[in-house]
């Protein structure tokens, strides 16, 4: 027979796990670090500072190293260490103070692999506090080939940058509006300097269209309202339920007058160039042709781009659902906790992957997502069967009385 365990004293818990004890009991003192001492001890753990930010783990994977996206990475010259910490920073820089910026992220991973899209962000599934940026070997190889090379380090820089934000950008609890999350991130992907030549101000017909038609409605706000502006709107999002409330609370204005306005300006003044809106607040530190220490041929010609082919708009409906994607094949209802958020969040999914997705493979989905729960009753519902989806979530709904 093995022997017991030890008992769990104090010693064997490490420092840092000790000072987040919920554990009030006599035997169990609270011990209270101050965020100095927390912040030390994770400096002995590697933790590092940047121009004030703290930096999370950063981690790197390619799937296939002998793919043609991973040699276009490869060759591009770019040194991924610094362009992963300098987007970090970017970032940070665009939309925090060092003293306001979330620390939550405890590592960011770049994850580059062969899949349809350009690129998507996520949390882990075990902690969303760990994010995931997965990056299209397929996508690069082929602006490398349209472009003959002379895009690749652009579009690389500007899509780690993009998606960077989404690492650190608040989203008012997930519920914020996608045209301005995106176009939070591509305002940030400007702001670096990273702009490619199919980008132009004052198109689209919503604020909300996302992307660059949303990041030069942002531009112009921030010409109208101060540098601070694009931080205000990320911070209000912080712990709020999203509405369009946010415009009238900062701007006074209802998101679609203060569009018209803009597209008005933007006819008034078609030769005016945002570039200066670049180097005047917000950004990077260092100019974009620096990140990698190597001087970019691009820069101040347009003419040496050429244009992707496949058009922007293809790309942003991908990222969305390969974000569903990921997230419902991470999605699980193990028993315990509300059902009823589990369906919401399956629903939510399925409506953006497909809305017109048939009961049969809704039904398929949902038993793959109940897969693994311990109550006996699911292996009586049979994807196959008769049952109705509507039917389905009837008798599943009555089944988890542990719902809220
Ligand atoms: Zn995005």
């Amino acid at each position: 027979m093995s022997q017991p365990p030890p008992p769990r004293t104090s010693s064997t818990i490490p420092p840092i796990l000790q000072q987040t004890s919920r554990l009030d009991s006599p035997e169990n003192p609270k011990i209270t670090m101050s965020e100095e001492e927390i912040e030390v001890v994770q400096q002995g753990k590697g933790v590092i500072y940047k121009a004030g930010y703290r930096i999370p783990l950063i981690r790197l994977r390619f799937n296939d190293l002998c793919s043609d996206g991973s040699e276009v990475v490869f060759n591009s010259g770019l040194n991924l260490h610094d362009v992963l910490v300098d987007a970090v920073v970017g970032v940070l820089t665009a939309l925090y103070t060092p003293e306001n910026a979330p620390k939550n992220v405890r590592s960011v991973t770049f994850i580059v692999r062969s899949m349809d899209g350009v690129a998507y962000t996520t949390g882990m599934e075990i902690d969303d506090d760990h994010k995931e940026i997965h990056f299209s070997t397929d996508y690069i190889a082929g602006v490398h080939q349209r472009s003959h090379g002379k895009q690749d380090r652009q579009e690389i820089l500007g899509v780690i940058r993009h998606e960077m934000v989404h690492c650190f950008q608040y989203n008012a609890f997930g519920g914020a509006n996608g045209g301005l999350i995106e176009g939070i991130a591509d305002w940030v992907r400007f702001k670096g300097g990273f702009i490619p030549p199919h980008w132009h101000r004052g198109e689209g017909d919503e604020w909300d269209n996302g992307y660059e038609k949303t990041a030069y409605f942002l531009l112009w706000l921030e010409r109208q309202y101060g540098p601070e502006t694009v931080p205000r709107i990320n911070g209000w999002m912080k712990n709020r339920r999203y509405s369009d409330k946010l415009f009238i609370d900062l701007f006074g204005e209802e998101p679609c007058e203060l569009f018209k306005k803009y597209k008005k300006w933007c006819e008034e003044n078609q030769d005016e160039e945002d570039s200066a809106v670049i180097c005047g607040a917000g950004g990077d530190e260092s100019s974009p042709e620096e990140v990698s220490g190597e001087p970019s041929s691009q820069n101040g010609d347009d003419h040496s781009y050429v244009e992707v082919s496949r058009p922007h708009e293809d790309s942003s409906v991908s990222e969305v659902k390969l974000v569903a994607r990921d997230r419902l094949c991470k999605l699980t209802y193990d028993g315990t906790g509300s059902f009823k958020r589990f369906l919401n969040s399956f629903e939510g999914l399925i409506e953006v992957l497909d809305s017109k997705m048939s009961d049969k493979e809704r039904k398929l989905l949902l038993v793959t997502a109940l897969r693994g729960n311990p109550l006996s009753w699911l292996d009586n519902i049979d994807p196959e069967d008769e049952l109705e989806y509507s039917e389905m979530k009837v008798i599943l709904e009555a089944n988890t009385a542990v719902d809220s």
